[in-house]
């Protein structure tokens, strides 16, 4: 039977979108299935509690998307993103009414961490200096060939420390140990674990290099433009499109899965080798998430000034709070204070709710599956340190860790990662060795937050997944790194 095109995505998410536009880049005919009645997957925006709120339903704040080498080679713009950036990327407050800050500029960050500037300083100006290299080089499968091997030998030994233990040896004082705590929580590792601090790192020199920014409207805005870049491309998206079988592929050359391996695995079940499908079976979850949104009367009246001005806001307390709450996590257990992030984007950005009012985004990190609603403890969290929040709530959403899965197959148990991200499954991302993204199906690939580098809005594992398949299969090669030149 003929092929009805020459391939085919399975899933809108930005890891999806990524790979449709690297392949549509080349001239060849794309289709993209999406299962839900909305495309973008963990980038999307929606009213989900009253007429005019408009909340982020998975990501929020995008150090990451502002410093992916492929979206740079994007015309964004062109299709409606627009970047905001908070005063202040990120706030952690503290019980004494203080909040330390990551602000973009290094100087200014370690000036108010007290007799611990000079690490940070020292820590953090050569990450941000070399952000170009180090983030093509770390969001990449690690197994790969360095082009900057000196630089990257000097990120990678500080990476792979737990973080409990690099912040013993490079600080003196809760601050500055609290701010790298929390940065590093966004792993879900305990904090004692092996490669938490290479988060802290990452996303504390994208912070410096490229902010930690808001998309204007929306995360919805960042699908949006990868989307209607696309279908400039020639490209084709088709909604309600949830695929259950191979058999309900259109015929195409090469197909890219932007779903995580749990689903590949059931979705090819008969198809794959039992090995393979046993590694993909076997590959373990992150922990999950509860999510809430809110939509408020008035701005939060934060202790600390200086989270009245920041985008991002981490609340857990000192580093052995934040520690006790990921160590509870992972087992399995809810701690009493969780560690709660939140984004206030309508601080920054007015289009996200009525003149006056405001949105906030919240989550914490729950066990696996969780059912409990903890709304009551994100909210203690955040009256701790914000008095008077309770009273500024018009309305809230929640997402439990498995509405989450409702609401996207991908988040299966609310792990928002798509699967844990500890040493052995950053290495083997399902698989070993530098093209992970090839399954042994001739013309199958995974494209998602499953392999490297893992989570977040970058399209990086989309751009390699499409990178291989168009290698493979069509004989044509494109740099490790992206970029705009023809390819060969
Ligand atoms: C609550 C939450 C907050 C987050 N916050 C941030 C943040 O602030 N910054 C950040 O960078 N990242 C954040 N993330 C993570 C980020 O959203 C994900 O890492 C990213 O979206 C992964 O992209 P992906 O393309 O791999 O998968 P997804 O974005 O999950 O997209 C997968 C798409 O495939 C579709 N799909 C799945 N299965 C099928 C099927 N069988 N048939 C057809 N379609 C299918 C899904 O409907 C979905 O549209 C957050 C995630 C969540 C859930």
């Amino acid at each position: 039977m003929a092929n009805e095109c020459d391939a085919v995505v399975i899933g809108s998410g930005p890891n999806g979108l990524a790979a449709a536009i690297t392949l549509a880049r080349t001239g060849l005919s794309v289709v993209l299935l999406e299962a839900n009645s909305t495309i973008g997957g963990g980038a999307r925006s929606a009213e989900l509690t009253l007429p005019g709120f408009v909340h982020d339903v998975c990501s929020a704040v995008h150090p990451l998307a502002a410093g992916s080498p492929f979206f740079k080679t994007l015309p964004l713009e062109k299709f409606g993103l627009e970047w905001v950036q908070p005063e202040i990327p990120l706030a952690h407050p503290l019980d004494d009414g203080n909040a330390a800050c990551l602000q973009r500029d290094v100087d200014l960050t370690a000036d108010s961490l007290g007799r611990d500037g000079r690490s940070y300083r020292r820590l953090m100006t050569p990450l941000a200096r070399d952000w170009g290299n180090l983030s093509a080089e770390f969001l990449q499968p690690i197994l790969h060939w360095p082009r900057h091997p000196l630089a990257l030998g000097k990120f990678g030994i500080r990476a792979l420390c737990p973080t409990t233990l690099l912040t013993k040896l490079l600080f003196k004082e809760e601050s500055a140990r609290a701010l790298v705590a929390g940065i590093a929580a966004h792993s879900f590792l305990p904090l004692e674990s092996l490669v938490s601090s290479a988060f802290a790192l990452v996303l504390g020199a994208a912070g410096h290099a490229v902010g930690w920014p808001i998309p204007r409207g929306g995360s919805q805005s960042i699908s949006n433009a990868l989307a209607n870049y696309f279908r400039e491309l020639g490209g084709k998206i088709e909604i309600n499109r949830r695929v259950e079988n191979l058999n309900e592929i259109p015929k195409a050359r090469v197909t890219l899965f932007d779903t995580t391996v749990w689903q590949l695995a059931r979705i090819a079940a008969d198809r794959l080798p039992t090995r393979y499908r046993e590694r993909l079976e076997n590959f373990r979850h992150a922990p999950g998430i509860f999510k809430i949104d809110y939509a408020l009367s008035s701005p939060i009246p934060w202790k600390a000034e200086r989270c009245r001005r920041a985008g991002t806001i981490h609340l857990g307390g000192t580093i052995d709070e934040v520690a006790n709450a990921e160590r509870a996590i992972a087992r399995g257990e809810i701690p009493e204070r969780p560690f709660t992030l939140v984004a206030q984007q309508s601080l920054f950005d007015e289009t996200r709710a009525p003149r006056g009012q405001h949105t906030l985004w919240a989550y914490a990190h729950v066990p696996l599956g969780d059912k409990i609603d903890i709304s009551d403890k994100i909210e203690a969290q955040i009256e701790r340190f914000a008095p008077g929040f309770r009273d500024c709530i018009l309305a809230r959403h929640k997402l439990s860790a498995t509405d989450l899965e409702k609401s996207n197959p991908n988040l299966a148990g609310g792990d928002i990662s798509g699967g844990a991200t500890d040493v052995w499954q950053l290495l083997a991302r399902p698989t070993f060795g530098a093209t992970p993204y090839r399954t042994p199906l001739r013309g199958i690939y995974l494209c998602s937050s499953s392999t490297p580098p893992a989570g977040g809005v970058h399209g990086m594992c989309g751009y390699h997944a499409a990178r291989a398949a168009l290698r493979d299969v069509f004989g044509k090669q494109l740099p490790a790194v992206p970029s705009n030149e023809a390819v060969d």
